[in-house]
């Protein structure tokens, strides 16, 4: 019998804890899991759930407008916040319950409560000051966004924490930073009504992906409306009459209802008694792991965004299973991180895998380029003015397609089919062998056979 109340002690209940401790439990193993918030974490509860379900809202005024084209005549409308936050709030607790009945279900013990490291086998649960000891703990306390404490004033700003809790929506609003959360925001309220304005310290946003989606994405979001300020950066925000002012380094002064900081996110490590455990961290705080989750202290894992490894929560999953395998099945397994397929939910969406035409570039001599720049059916009779982008990267010397991207609608569902075939190696052949489905965009993928151009040592021939 072990000598251990716990075979299993999960610090953090969201998607890579909550996966880890059911599965655990499900396998006979004694579980408890401690949520100091909510459980579901970021992803559930201020993430990616709550997030696409905004951008479904912002989406319908262009469905609106659209209507007109195929006969519709659509009545007045209006837009009110309140109702779809509180509509949100509903789903996001439909789905906490279901991840609690999960872990009920598993026999896990569920503890609403700050959970801290005493030692390497001994956690402090915070509500009650009592400790209880576990062979094994993992740490999935994931990350918050990074709150840019050397901008004066940040504390007048709102991270994507508060956007989905707004009192009010704004007339106006300064989104800082260039990367997934900045540009899913800036379309969501810019499709909401409110004037946007996106600044991003880099020459083009979303800095690593596909040089000629970002381009694309960027001349759409101009088209609707948004304003993108590229190569500056806040250097101040105070209060002004009539809201926040906020001083730029190149574009002067500018004024905003509220102003969202999405300059990346950091590991939640602080006061986690990790120094007590002997768990060391790296520079910017997050968890150390080797390649199976483990940290330097033999009996603690750490899974998902504490460890800075990729931040989406599908990889927090996949590492929870993995470390289920190697913890439990006798089955050490490391996580796969090749070929991650991923979405912007930008509004013309990014979906991507594999390689982007730039880093392909530098890793293979030849490359063969397939390109489609096309107007979507839908938009010949809405008269919308947008344009998909489509693109195979090819390596001319295996034929292996090693990167695919797509701009458009439902990119990121295509993206994650594309992943499965790019999982699978297939080449540009088995592209080209594929029967194409009829009328649809992902038909392109098929019907590209001859390449737009060529990539050779890095150069465009
Ligand atoms: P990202 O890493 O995507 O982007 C951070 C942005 O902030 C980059 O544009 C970066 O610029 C910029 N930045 C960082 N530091 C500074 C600074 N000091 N001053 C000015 N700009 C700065 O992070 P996000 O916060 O957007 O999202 C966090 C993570 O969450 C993502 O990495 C992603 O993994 C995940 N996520 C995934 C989503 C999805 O799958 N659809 C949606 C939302 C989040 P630069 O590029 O120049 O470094």
């Amino acid at each position: 019998m072990s000598s251990y109340d716990y075979d299993l002690f999960v610090i953090g209940g969201g998607s890579g804890g909550v996966r880890g401790a059911r599965v655990a439990a499900s396998l006979g193993k004694k579980v408890a899991i401690a949520e100091e918030y909510r459980y579901g974490g970021t992803c559930v509860i201020r993430g990616c759930v709550p997030k696409k379900l905004f951008v479904y809202a912002s989406q319908f005024h262009e469905h609106f407008e659209d209507a007109a084209g195929f006969g519709w005549t659509v009545g007045e409308s209006s837009f009110d916040w309140k109702k779809l936050v509180a509509a949100k709030d509903v789903e996001i607790a439909r789905l906490e319950g279901l991840y609690k009945k999960g872990l009920a279900g598993a026999n896990a013990e569920i503890l609403e409560t700050r959970a801290e490291l005493v030692d390497a086998h001994t956690v402090r649960l915070l509500k009650t000051g009592r400790t209880v000891t576990a062979k094994t703990i993992v740490i999935a306390t994931g990350g918050r966004p990074n709150p840019h404490a050397a901008l004066p004033g940040h504390e007048l700003c709102i991270s994507s924490n508060e956007a989905f809790h707004l009192e009010e929506l704004p007339k106006s609003m300064v989104i800082s930073g260039g990367g997934y959360i900045a540009v899913e925001f800036a379309n969501i309220f810019h499709g909401l009504g409110v004037e946007t304005t996106l600044i991003y310290r880099g020459a083009e946003i979303l800095s690593r992906f596909d040089e000629d989606l970002r381009r694309g994405l960027h001349e759409a979001m101009v088209a609707k409306g948004i304003r993108i300020l590229c190569h500056d950066t806040l250097q101040k925000v105070s209060k002004g009459e009539d809201g926040l002012v906020l001083e730029t380094l190149n574009n002067g002064t500018l004024q905003a209802g509220v102003v969202m900081l999405a300059l990346g996110r950091d590991p939640n490590t602080e006061g986690l008694g990790l120094e007590a455990a002997g768990v060391a961290v790296d520079e910017r705080g997050a968890v150390i792991v080797d390649e199976y989750s483990r940290t330097n202290v033999e009996n603690i894992y750490a899974l998902g965004d504490v460890t800075n490894r990729v931040q989406l929560t599908p990889v927090a999953i996949h590492e929870a299973m993995c470390f289920i395998e190697t913890e439990y099945k006798n089955n050490p397994t490391r996580p796969d991180y090749e070929l991650i397929p991923t979405a912007v939910f930008s509004q013309p969406e990014i979906g991507t895998v594999g390689l982007s035409e730039e880093d392909a570039g530098k890793r293979y001599s030849e490359l063969e380029v397939y390109r489609a720049q096309f107007r979507p059916l839908k938009a010949t009779l809405s008269g919308r003015a947008e344009r998909m982008i489509m693109k195979l990267i090819v390596d001319a010397a295996s034929r292996k397609v090693v990167g695919a991207h797509i701009l458009g609608h439902d990119a990121g569902e295509m993206a994650q089919l594309l992943g499965i075939t790019l999982k699978a190696g297939c080449t540009k052949d088995d592209f080209d062998r594929t029967m194409a489905l009829h009328p649809t965009a992902a038909e392109e993928f098929v019907t590209m056979y001859a390449p737009s151009y060529r990539i050779r040592d890095g150069k465009r021939i």
